[in-house]
C-alpha cells in the first residue's frame, strides 16, 4: 500500500480498504526500517502522527471525504511548525521550536493530513545536493552513494523511497524540481506568488516558492488544490483565485505547442539524458502536440544573476540570527560583539557564510550599481525571454538537470555545485511555474523532463505533466532498496 500515490490513498481510505491509522503505522516502520540509511528525516512524529491518524479516521467516519483526509505526509524542515523543532538544516536554528505553523502546514493539517516528520534539507535551502545540512547528508534511494540533489533532497528521497505519501519543498532556485529528478519523483514549483511564503524561513525572497514532491502530477494537483494561496499574511502571495486543479488536468494534447529551447540542449548535457528528453518529446508528439524550436537567449546570464540576487536577499534575511533572539547562542560571550560574532560563525555552516559574504558585498555602497543593479536588469532580459517565447508556445520543455544524480563528495567546487540549476534557475527568476516528472533511466538513474508555463499557468504545467504519466509509467518506476 505504501507505494501507491496519494490519489491512490484517498480512494483505499475512501473505501474503507485501509485506515489512516494503519497506513500511517506502515510508513512509520518504513521510517524506522531506512531513516539511518538514508538520512531523509530530521524529526520523526511518531506519536502526533498517529494522534492525528486516528482524528482523520474519526472525521471519515463522521461523514468527512476531504482529499488529503489521512494521508501521511513529509514537510521540508524549512515550514515553522508549532510543536516540533524547525531546524532549517542549520545548526543556527537545531534546537528551535516555532512558535506557530506557517501557512502550508496550517492548510495540510486542515485538510486531515497526517504529518509523519520534518525533512533533512541543505542548510537554509543553500545547496543541490543536500550536502550543506548540519544533519549531514541525504543518500539518493536509487544509488545510496549518490547525492539525492538540493535543497529539498530529504522530502525527494523520502517519496522515492515510499517513506512517506507525499513531501512538501521549497524552490528558489531549483530546489523541488532537481530532487525530483535526481530521485525519479514528480516535483513542481507553482508561480512565485501562488503559495504563500508565511512560515516559510526565508533565504530569498524574491523567489522563494513552496510546493508538491510526490508521486504523480495527479497528486502535485491534488496538493496544491491545498496549498494554494491567497494568505493575506504574506503580501505576496497572489490575490487571484485559485483554480480547481485536479479539474484541470483532464485535458487532451492535440493542438500543444511545445518550445524546445536551443539553450537547454547545448554543451554540458549528457547525451543520455538528451535521449529520454528527446523519447519523452516523441511521445508528446504522439499525443498531439508540435515542437518547435525557440531560444531564450540571455539563459547563460541566469546562474550569474541569481549569485547576485539570492545571496544579497540572503545576506539581508540571515541579519535576524544574532545569537540573541533566537536561535543558537555561544558559550560565555565576553562582550556583545563578540556575542553576535561568534555566534554566526559558530552557527551557520560555510556555504551559507560565503553568501552571506558574497551578498553583503553586491550590496555595499560602492558595488550596488555594478551587482544588484545589473543583476536586476538581466532578471529582467530573462523575463522577456520567456514573454517573447510565450507568445509562440504554451510549455516550454526541455531537462530537469544536465546529468543524473553524482556521487557524494565528489562536487567540491562552489562554482560547479552553481552550474547544477543551469535549466531551473532562470524559472525562479521570472517567477514562472515549473514541474519535474520522470523520464526513465540512464544507467539505472533517473533523469528528469522539465515542463515550464507562463505566470499563473499551474494547471496547464500539470495537465501536459498528467496527460504525460497517463500514457507513461516512468513515474511508477521505484528504487531496488534493501532494507538493513
Ligand atoms: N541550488 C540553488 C542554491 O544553492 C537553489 C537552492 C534552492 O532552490 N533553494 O541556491
Amino acid at each position: 500500500m505504501i507505494e501507491k500515490t496519494a490519489t491512490e490513498l484517498a480512494r483505499a481510505l475512501h473505501s474503507g480498504e485501509i485506515s489512516s491509522v494503519e497506513l500511517t503505522k506502515a510508513y512509520l516502520n518504513r521510517i524506522s526500517a531506512l531513516n539511518n540509511q538514508l538520512n531523509a528525516f530530521i524529526t520523526i512524529c511518531e506519536e502526533s502522527a498517529l494522534e492525528q491518524a486516528r482524528a482523520a479516521d474519526t472525521r471519515r467516519a463522521a461523514g468527512d471525504s476531504s482529499p488529503l483526509l489521512g494521508i501521511p505526509l513529509a514537510h521540508k524542515d524549512i515550514f515553522c511548525t508549532k510543536d516540533q523543532i524547525t531546524s532549517c538544516g542549520s545548526r543556527m536554528l537545531h534546537n528551535f521550536t516555532a512558535p506557530y505553523d506557517a501557512y502550508v502546514v496550517e492548510r495540510f493539517n486542515a485538510a486531515g493530513a497526517v504529518m509523519l516528520g520534518k525533512t533533512n534539507m541543505d542548510e537554509f535551502a543553500m545547496g543541490s545536493s543536500n550536502e550543506t545540512s548540519f544533519f549531514g547528508p541525504v543518500r539518493n534511494p536509487w544509488d545510496t552513494e549518490r547525492v539525492p540533489g538540493g535543497s529539498s533532497g530529504g522530502s525527494a528521497a523520502a517519496v522515492a523511497a515510499d517513506l512517506c505519501a507525499m513531501a512538501t519543498g521549497t524552490d528558489t532556485g531549483g530546489s523541488i524540481r532537481q530532487p525530483a529528478a535526481f530521485c525519479g519523483i514528480t516535483g513542481f514549483k507553482p508561480s512565485y506568488g501562488r503559495v504563500s511564503r508565511w512560515g516559510m524561513i526565508a533565504f530569498a525572497s524574491s523567489l522563494d516558492q513552496a510546493g508538491p514532491l510526490c508521486k504523480s502530477a495527479e497528486d502535485a494537483a491534488l496538493m496544491m488544490n491545498v496549498m494554494a494561496g491567497p494568505d493575506r499574511r504574506d503580501s505576496t502571495c497572489a490575490e487571484l483565485e485559485t483554480e480547481d486543479y485536479q479539474a484541470g488536468i483532464g485535458q487532451g494534447l492535440k493542438g500543444l505547442k511545445i518550445g524546445l529551447p536551443r539553450q537547454h540542449f547545448a554543451e554540458g548535457l549528457s547525451a543520455e539524458v538528451e535521449l529520454r528528453i528527446r523519447d519523452a518529446l516523441a511521445e508528446f508528439e504522439k499525443l498531439g502536440a508540435t515542437v518547435i524550436d525557440i531560444d531564450l537567449p540571455n539563459n547563460h546570464l541566469s546562474v550569474s544573476a541569481y549569485y547576485v540576487v539570492a545571496p544579497a536577499e540572503a545576506s539581508a534575511n540571515l541579519s535576524r540570527y544574532d545569537g540573541v533572539r533566537y536561535g543558537y547562542r555561544c558559550e560565555q560571550p565576553v562582550d556583545l560583539e563578540d556575542l553576535y560574532k561568534r555566534s554566526r560563525s559558530e552557527g551557520f555552516g560555510e556555504e551559507v557564510k560565503r553568501r552571506i559574504m558574497v551578498g553583503t558585498y553586491a550590496l555595499s555602497a560602492g558595488y550596488f550599481d555594478a551587482y544588484y543593479r545589473k543583476a536586476q536588469k538581466i532578471r529582467r532580459l530573462i523575463k522577456n525571454d520567456f514573454d517573447t517565447a510565450f507568445n509562440s508556445v504554451d510549455v516550454i520543455i526541455g531537462p530537469t538537470s544536465p546529468h543524473t544524480a553524482f556521487t557524494l563528495g565528489s562536487k567540491t567546487d562552489p562554482v560547479a555545485m552553481y552550474l547544477e540549476d543551469i535549466y531551473t534557475i532562470a524559472v525562479n527568476l521570472a517567477g514562472l511555474p515549473g514541474i519535474s516528472i520522470p523520464a526513465g533511466l540512464c544507467g539505472g538513474l533517473p533523469a528528469g523532463l522539465h515542463i515550464i508555463g507562463n505566470d499563473f499557468a499551474e494547471s496547464r504545467v500539470l495537465n501536459v505533466a498528467h496527460q504525460f504519466q497517463l500514457a507513461t509509467d516512468f513515474h511508477r518506476q521505484k528504487p531496488a532498496l534493501k532494507v538493513n
